[in-house]
């Protein structure tokens, strides 16, 4: 029997750029609320201390990258800072069990999920200020001088974008759980916009002939 209930789970686009703490705030999004699955993308560039292949990443060469575009089996990628990032279109796999899903990818493919699935979600994370960016992109400490400012460009050139993205949360150091919160209660609200259901409502209750 349909019902409507439980309302099915959210393509969940999470984007900001390096520095503005979308990871935390994305991993807190996973251990603080329930039903949510984190769509691990593929990508050339190696990995920093502590992170985990098939975790954060799946970390594979740049042959095996295009070998995967080839085979029809990435969904969007982009080039950048040297290296090719993915979404895997098995990834998708994880909205089937009702979770939502959180894509953890920049603007260029956010726009291209956002073309594929108009349904999806987009909320850009945004720091405080300026400093703080800066800050934290130099306090991370894994990142040379070059790569800092050449982030800090593409940081400035994705925040001109965020028009093209449906929310803005702002990351507030230290605070990362009360944006994890914030985001999680726009997906809640979601949820129940009327589009997403309409379908079912027409099937279930449909409307008299007169
Ligand atoms: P990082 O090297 O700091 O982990 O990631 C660099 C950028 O690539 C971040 O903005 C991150 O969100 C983005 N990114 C990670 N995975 C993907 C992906 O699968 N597709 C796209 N388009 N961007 C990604």
């Amino acid at each position: 029997m349909t019902t409507l209930l439980p309302p099915r789970g959210i393509l969940l686009v999470v984007s900001g750029a390096a520095g503005t703490g979308k990871g935390t705030v994305t991993a807190n999004l996973l251990k603080n609320h329930e039903g949510y699955a984190f769509s691990v993308s593929a990508t050339t560039r190696p990995p920093r201390p502590g992170e985990v292949d098939g975790r954060e990443y799946r970390f594979i060469t740049k042959e095996a990258f295009e070998k995967e575009i080839r085979e029809g089996n990435v969904i969007e990628y982009t080039y950048y800072c040297g290296n090719y990032y993915g979404t895997m279109k098995s990834e998708l796999s994880k909205l089937d069990d009702g979770k939502n899903l959180i894509l953890e990818i920049e603007v260029e493919g956010a726009m291209n999920i956002k073309r594929l699935f108009p349904e999806a979600v987009t909320v850009f994370v945004l720091p405080p200020d300026y400093e703080t960016l800066r800050a934290r992109l130099v306090g991370r400490g894994t990142n040379t001088a070059d790569d800092i400012e050449n982030r800090m460009k593409k940081a400035l050139t994705e925040f001109s974008l965020i028009g093209q993205y449906d929310y803005a949360v702002v990351n507030r150091t230290g605070h990362a759980e009360e944006a994890a919160a914030t985001i999680a209660a726009i997906v809640e609200s979601e949820k129940h916009r009327v589009f997403r259901t309409l379908d079912d409502v027409k099937r279930l209750f449909p409307a008299p002939e007169d």
